[in-house]
Order: structure tokens, then C-alpha cells, then sequence
């Protein structure tokens, strides 16, 4: 009886918390047990706990908070909280979903860490009608997982996500007329969505349409759910010294000098104005970012930078800067080739008022699509 009222009493708690318990059948050549798996929003989770049964692996300690590290079948697997982004021997790999705390416990998306466990064992694992197969192999898998990776394939309309950064009560940098960034970029953002579908060849999402303020998770994760091909944040820079002006691309990498740590530290701030922020000063993001950084789509995302810093450098009425890098929370969340557009210092007198003027928003933005269009033919058309 007092089992039946403690049951009662889970089941009304999880109903309560929006959180559904399933038990899934694990088998493996030479085992077959149930395990516990949990939905969240839709998705399949497993709390570490859970996972390790599957082979009779062990939590290893981490000395570093924020972390757990699971070791199964000889690996292990590194787990940051609320990131979607697991280490394993030195390689990062995407679990799409961010992991999840609650109850005192990490909860891993389910489907894509087995996928990815299961290629780097070099094993094969499926899973159907509940039940997860571990290096058995299996025809007919169903492929509706939740893991849907990042695919380089040639395509006829490529779809672009397009991120005017900041918005609503995050205005970005202020220039010294009192021009705000949010509304600059917002500005050219749409300019260049028009741009883009006139030419018929994208697909364009923008992550906002109007003065509201989005956070820079949920910017990453608009692109990572359309499984965009390419992510352009646009931005104006700012600076305390009155004099700095130009244009500049970046691309997401650990910071090479101060400017684009100082860069960095004025985007990420953004992460402050959330309503639950990860982090209580801007100086942890670049600590955090460090030991996370994937570097999947490097190289074509500083060839993107490239490309659009060279347009800048031939059309836009702004003094050219270089390629820099630093790291970008907003970029660092994006799973695929992504570049931050500094299009100018808003902070700057003269460039504050080019970046007002139609005609140069209009340059902008097409010399942003200019390079967008030599980047396809470069890369994303190729086979
Ligand atoms: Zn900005």
C-alpha cells in the first residue's frame, strides 16, 4: 500500500514537473536489462545514473564543476551541464540537445549519445520500439532520431540564418548620437533577406524580425533546428576609444589578441541581460568557451570571413580591418560554418553616421551577399 501511494505520488510529481519516466529495454550480446529514460519537451533523455548500467561503467570524477565525466567501454565520455557539446579522447562531438539537471542528476539526449558513443566504440547501436541494441547488427533501423548532425550536401536553395544581433532591451553599442546597434543591424539584416531571396537561391530565416530581445542560445538553436547551411550574426562594434572605425569579420576561435577579446566580452554581454543567465560575469564565458571549442567548421567558416572582409575591404565606405577571431558565445552554439559581422564602429563619429544612411545599409548588405554567393560557389557547391 505505501509503495502504491509513493507511486502515486512520482507519478503525479512527474506529471507536475512535465517530465515523463519510460523504461527502455537494453540489449547487448550478452545482456538484456530495462534501464530508466525521462522526456523532456518531446525528447528522450538518461541521467547518468542510468547510463552507466547499460555497461557497467562508472562516473569518473571531474576536478572541474559544471562537468561530469561517464566511463563506459573504456572511454570517457565528458559532459558539461546545459551544453550541448560532449568530449571525448580530445574530440567534441554535438549532441544537438544540451544536457539537462534535474533531481540532482545530468540528463544526456538519449538517441544522439548513443549514435555517437557507438561510432566512436566502433560498434553498432539502434534503437527501435523501445528497445536499444548494442553491438547487434540490425537491418531496417528507424531513422527518425534526434541527433540529425550537421550535412555537407550539394543543394539548390541553401538555408541561411540571418541574426541582427541584440534587440529590445538590449540595444548593443550606442553611438555617440545615441544610435542604437540593435536597430543598424536590424536594419540591414532585412535588407539582406530580401536581397537573398530575390536571387532565388536561399532559403532565409531570421532569428528576429522586429525589436525584441532573443538570447544568444536561442539564436544558435533557430539555426541548429533549421539545420541551416550557414549563419551570418550581424553586428556594429564598439569601442571606448573614440577613434577606432571599420569593418571586420570574425570567425569562432579562442581569442588571439585583445581586440577581439574585447570584442567578444561586448557580444557576449548580451548573456547578462538574460533572464536566467549561465554566467554572472563576462569574464567566464571565455574561460568556458575555452575548453569547449569545436573546431568542425573552421575552416570554412574563417574562409567565409575571409571572403566577406574582402568585399568590405572593396566596397564598403568603412576603413577595412582584418580577419580576427575570438570566442563568440552566440557562434560557439551554432552547428555549422558561422561568421560575426562587425560591419562598423557605432562608437565612432564618422562611421555612425554612414551606418545611418540607407545607401550604405544597402552596400552592406549586398556586399554581405556578394560574398555569401562566392562562399556557395567556392564550397557549398562543390561535391
Ligand atoms: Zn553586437
Amino acid at each position: 500500500m505505501f509503495s502504491k501511494i509513493l507511486c502515486l505520488c512520482s507519478i503525479i510529481f512527474l506529471l507536475a514537473t512535465g517530465i515523463t519516466a519510460d523504461p527502455v529495454w537494453v540489449v547487448t550480446p550478452n545482456s538484456q536489462k530495462t534501464i530508466e529514460t525521462q522526456t523532456f519537451e518531446g525528447f528522450t533523455y538518461i541521467s547518468t545514473t542510468e547510463l552507466i548500467k547499460i555497461a557497467d561503467g562508472e562516473r569518473a570524477p571531474s576536478s572541474l564543476k559544471r562537468k561530469e565525466s561517464v566511463k563506459m567501454w573504456n572511454k570517457v565520455f565528458v559532459l558539461t551541464l546545459l551544453s550541448q557539446y560532449m568530449v571525448c579522447e580530445g574530440q567534441t562531438y554535438n549532441l544537438i540537445l544540451p544536457t539537462k539537471y534535474e533531481n540532482n542528476n545530468l540528463y544526456v539526449p538519449f538517441k544522439s549519445f548513443f549514435k555517437i558513443a557507438s561510432d566512436i566504440v566502433g560498434t553498432e547501436s539502434s534503437f527501435a520500439d523501445d528497445t536499444l541494441f548494442i553491438g547487434i547488427k540490425r537491418d531496417a533501423v528507424s531513422d527518425n532520431n534526434d541527433a540529425a548532425i550537421y550535412k555537407k550536401e550539394k543543394k539548390d536553395k541553401y538555408v541561411i540564418v540571418i541574426d541582427p544581433g541584440h534587440g529590445g532591451k538590449d540595444p548593443g553599442a550606442i553611438g555617440p548620437n545615441k544610435t542604437y546597434e540593435k536597430d543598424i543591424v536590424l536594419s540591414v539584416g532585412l535588407k539582406l533577406k530580401k536581397l537573398l531571396e530575390k536571387s532565388g537561391k536561399w532559403e532565409v530565416i531570421l532569428t528576429r524580425s522586429k525589436d525584441v530581445f532573443i538570447s544568444l542560445g536561442e539564436r544558435a538553436r533557430i539555426a541548429n533546428e533549421a539545420k541551416a547551411d550557414l549563419f551570418v550574426s550581424i553586428h556594429c562594434n564598439g569601442s571606448e576609444k573614440s577613434k577606432a572605425r571599420g569593418s571586420e569579420c570574425y570567425y569562432l576561435s579562442p581569442a588571439k589578441n585583445d581586440e577581439g577579446r574585447a570584442t567578444a566580452a561586448l557580444e557576449n554581454s548580451s548573456l547578462l541581460l538574460e533572464e536566467d543567465p549561465i554566467v554572472t560575469s563576462i569574464d567566464e564565458v571565455e574561460f568556458m568557451l575555452a575548453d569547449m571549442l569545436q573546431n568542425e567548421f573552421l575552416r570554412e567558416s574563417s574562409h567565409l570571413a575571409v571572403i566577406i572582409q574582402d568585399g568590405f575591404e572593396k566596397k564598403a565606405p568603412f576603413p577595412a580591418r582584418k580577419v580576427n577571431y575570438a570566442p563568440f558565445y552566440v557562434l560557439y552554439n551554432a552547428f555549422m560554418p558561422s561568421v560575426l559581422v562587425e560591419m562598423a564602429f557605432i562608437t565612432n563619429k564618422e562611421d555612425e553616421k554612414l551606418l545611418k544612411k540607407d545607401d550604405v545599409q544597402d552596400k552592406l548588405a549586398s556586399t554581405i551577399k556578394e560574398g555569401l554567393e562566392k562562399f556557395r560557389t567556392e564550397f557549398l557547391d562543390i561535391e
